[in-house]
């Protein structure tokens, strides 16, 4: 055939509505060169075929209701698209009469309780019968022809699979002439002996007008679908995946047959073997490019992978046992009884020690594929040289594909890697010696997350993504979130980081959004939108939500939540902690919840606790690492008691300093646990075992300034009792000011000995001078010896720690 032509394919959605078909008939009559069109049934009319027929054969008169519906959307789109007059007229009587016989079916499967597949088969056909008239009524000059007289099949297996050399034949019989525009229906076909309606499976009409264009040596098929192209993964479930412009045949039938439904897998191949390019495009949005699928593409400008693309109805059976070593024709046995049994295996994998194959099949397979094998094998299962047969179900396939892989070295490092990061455990995997297609089995609950970290790390490296968890609404994390808010996009440009705050969290609301909260308002959206709070909550949404590369941001002071960092750590979630809890509870729990986050490849970072957004753990632990010893720590850890010790004056008394760290927030909500030392005590404990020493609360000694008796009653008693030291406070700091010195509460560990002591220190002490609510922390090391190490700054604060924290959040994404 030497005429030009081409074969346009338009899906369910782009007949689906008024507007789309009308788009279709603007694509279409814009076509110059003769065309053949091949329609699907209008959108979701086949899922509501193949529904109601089973209502009518359960005996459930519902089926009525369904039916209508059926009737009525096709009768409105008659009525909207085809001007009144001798057109519409004759259109509605052929829609009616299919219509009709359409009800006395669903009335005899109804009556008579039974559907077979050829019945079935029949019901579903009527959805591009339907569809297909009212497309030709609407453009202009367009034939109609019937593809059940040109599209053959014959059974195998139980299936019905084309005749491809008859169906040519007819094609090219049928269209000898080529009108200017010839409309199809697709999916639907006949069986070549009785000549009973078929079809060509799901999505089939993608394939029928893939064998019309193969058949008239077409110039390209076109497939018209509701995305703007084929896609690096599914939209659906990755959010930013894009258009790819350019793919091989080979890349795409590798990308379809693992999921991607933009296209049904049987279609490349008939156009492929003829050398006929396909192009997708979008009816919705004709101007954009789409994506073109042929022989010989530019790979020098692709990226390595391609695309990405799942199936989540998996099962995995593993055919397993040592009488398998070296026996020759156990995988053609199993591939036989299979193959005997029509069950098509998408995947293979057998390791070198050849002890067990493992396959890839569908979960409504999986039953009968252990029964024939069970059986393949009875005799070696009997002897016990074969282990009995059996499926692992519901799994998920991923398979990353790209012609670019070929030789190309670390791609499967990357992606195994990747996945182990996020704690995703791979079940089974296989790579072809194509090297166009890595494929690997995972939980079906991990499918959403894998496909999400893969999609992040091989196309979007431009930039990052940390998803952020944040714990805490109080003066800290609403300093945090309004820093990231200020931050987000200067991080997204500059540094290709991505911050993404997927939930949000107090004592009483919590909301998630995996798709990332706007912060700029995020109090009156955790208002209107937060769930219950609790830590369990919580841990429940966090974990479930099974997001990669997370971050939980803990702002809270609150044990309950402290608790929660070990699930959490186990989960491949990293932990960055202001709450001081969790590093200086017992060494063991400390100890342990590093070492998980070690194994599990996650941070588990609390810088904050220390000296608020000072680097301070950070510096000791590149000292330690870059073989440093530190001999002994002394510091001036709590911001509030120095900034009470600074304020105390013959007119501010004792008591009234206490008031002023609280209103100015930089005592702990509640200042006995300043005054008590146990903050300190705390910070010094965290401090002792970031050093490398393994330390208590309760082995720091304490020299404290507030009589015990003072800490025991409720918050009340204290803050009424309180002024009663401000006499004796007043006294002693008379006598210090004579001296010429300062009050500083002071943490030291040396020789493994921690204590906390009020020091009285003169003018040559390096903590003389330390301003306001300031820490300052002197380390002597085995490098840093005659001079100590000192950092000094705000060691309290709202804002401060915030940015501690935050710098914490940014030290996990090593940008
Ligand atoms: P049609 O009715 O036009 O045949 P389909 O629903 O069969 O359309 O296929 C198009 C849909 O395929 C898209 O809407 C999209 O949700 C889904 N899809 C899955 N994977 C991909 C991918 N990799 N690229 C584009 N679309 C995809
Ligand atoms: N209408 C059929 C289906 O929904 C065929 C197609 O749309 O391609 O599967
Ligand atoms: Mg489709």
């Amino acid at each position: 055939m030497n005429e030009r032509m081409k074969v346009m394919k338009f899906g369910g959605s782009s007949v689906g509505t008024v507007n789309s078909i009308l788009s279709v008939k603007k694509i279409v009559e814009a076509v110059t060169e003769p065309v053949i069109v091949v329609v699907s049934a209008l959108g979701g009319i086949t899922d509501k075929l193949i529904n109601t027929s089973q209502m009518a054969a359960d005996g459930n008169l519902a089926y009525e209701k369904e039916y209508r519906d059926i009737v009525n959307r096709h009768i409105e789109m008659v009525y909207t698209v085809v001007p009144a007059g001798d057109k519409r007229t004759e259109l509605l009587e052929k829609v009616n009469e299919l219509l009709n016989e359409l009800k006395d079916i669903f009335q005899g499967i109804s009556l008579i309780h039974d559907l077979s597949p050829k019945t079935s088969a029949t019901i579903v056909s009527y959805g591009e019968r339907l569809s297909s008239l009212i497309v030709t009524a609407l453009i202009n000059d367009a034939e109609w022809f019937d593809s059940r007289k040109f599209i053959k099949t014959e059974k195998k297996h139980a299936k019905h699979i084309l005749d491809s050399d008859l169906t040519t034949e007819l094609i090219r019989e049928t269209f000898k002439e080529l009108p200017k525009v010839a409309l199809v229906p697709g999916f639907i076909s006949t069986d070549k002996q009785t000549g009973e309606i078929t079809n060509l499976g799901r999505g089939g009409s993608d394939y029928t007008a893939s064998i019309i264009a193969a058949a008239l040596d077409a110039d390209i098929l076109e497939i018209w679908t509701d995305v703007d192209g084929f896609m690096t993964a599914d939209p659906r479930v990755i959010s930013n995946a894009y258009v790819i412009s350019e793919l091989s045949y080979v890349e795409a039938m590798e990308l379809c047959n693992f999921g991607a439904k933009v296209v049904y897998p049987p279609t490349i191949y008939p156009v492929c073997h003829k050398n006929i390019p396909i192009l997708i495009k979008n009816t919705f949005n004709p101007d954009a490019p789409g994506t073109i699928i042929r022989q010989e593409i530019d790979h020098a400008k692709s990226k390595v992978i391609k695309g990405i693309s799942s199936i989540n109805d998996t099962s995995l059976i593993t055919v397993t046992g040592l009488g398998m070593v070296g026996v020759i024709g156990v995988n053609f046995r199993i591939f036989k009884a299979l193959a005997q049994n029509g069950i098509s295996v998408f995947m293979v994998s057998q390791a070198s020690s050849e002890n067990s194959t493992s396959i890839g099949v569908r979960n409504e397979d999986a039953a009968l594929a252990c029964e024939v094998l069970n059986q393949e094998f009875a005799k070696e299962i009997e002897m016990g040289e074969i282990s009995p047969v059996c499926a692992e179900m519901n799994l998920a396939t991923v398979a990353i594909v790209g012609e670019n892989m070929k030789h190309t070295p670390g791609i499967a490092g990357k992606l195994f890697g990747t996945l182990g990061r996020n704690g995703i455990s791979v079940i089974a995997c296989a790579q072809g010696a194509s090297e166009t297609n890595i494929s690997f089995v995972v939980e079906t609950k991990s499918l959403r997350k894998s496909l999400n970290v893969i999609h992040d790390s091989f196309f979007l490296s431009e930039y990052q993504v940390l998803n952020l968890f944040i714990c805490g609404t109080g003066t800290v994390g609403d300093s945090l979130i309004k820093q990231i808010c200020g931050q987000q996009q200067k991080l997204m440009q500059e540094r290709g980081l991505k911050l993404n705050v997927v939930g949000i969290a107090n004592g009483h609301q919590a909301w998630f959004n995996r798709e990332g909260i706007e912060l700029s308002n995020y109090r009156a959206l955790l208002d209107e939108k937060g769930g219950a709070s609790s830590p369990q909550i919580i841990r429940d949404e966090v974990i479930g939500m099974n997001i990669f590369n997370s971050v939980f941001v803990d702002c809270t002071a609150n044990s309950g939540v402290a608790e929660l960092y070990k699930d959490l750590l186990t989960n491949n979630i990293s932990v960055v902690a202001a709450n001081k809890i969790a590093a200086s509870s017992s060494y063991a729990n400390y100890n342990e919840l590093k070492q998980i986050a070690r194994k599990r490849g996650v941070k588990f970072l609390f810088e904050t606790n220390v000296g608020a957004g000072l680097p301070i753990i950070k510096t000791m632990n590149d000292l330690i690492n870059s073989g440093d010893k530190i001999q002994k720590i002394e510091a001036v850890l709590s911001g509030t008691l120095n900034f009470i010790f600074n304020k105390i004056s013959a007119d501010v008394p004792f008591s009234e300093t206490i008031r002023m760290a609280k209103e100015q927030g930089y005592s702990e909500p509640d200042p006995r646990i300043d005054l008590s030392g146990k903050d300190v005590i705390r910070k010094l404990v965290i401090l002792a075992r970031e050093a490398g020493y393994c330390l208590e609360q309760e082995e720091v000694e304490k020299h404290l300034f507030v009589p015990n008796e003072f800490f025991d009653g409720s918050l009340d008693d204290f803050w009424k009792n309180i002024p009663a030291l401000d006499a004796d406070f007043e006294a002693r700091r008379k006598q210090l000011d004579e001296q010429g010195k300062h009050w500083r509460f002071v943490a030291k560990f040396e020789n493994g000995q921690g204590s906390v002591s009020l020091q009285e220190v003169d003018k040559s002490h390096p903590f003389y001078n330390l301003e306001g609510s300031n820490n300052i922390i002197l380390l002597t090391t085995e490098r840093y010896h005659e001079y100590p190490m000192m950092i000094q700054g705000y060691g309290a604060g709202a804002s401060v720690t915030a940015a501690g924290v935050f710098a914490d959040i940014i030290g996990i994404a090593n940008i």
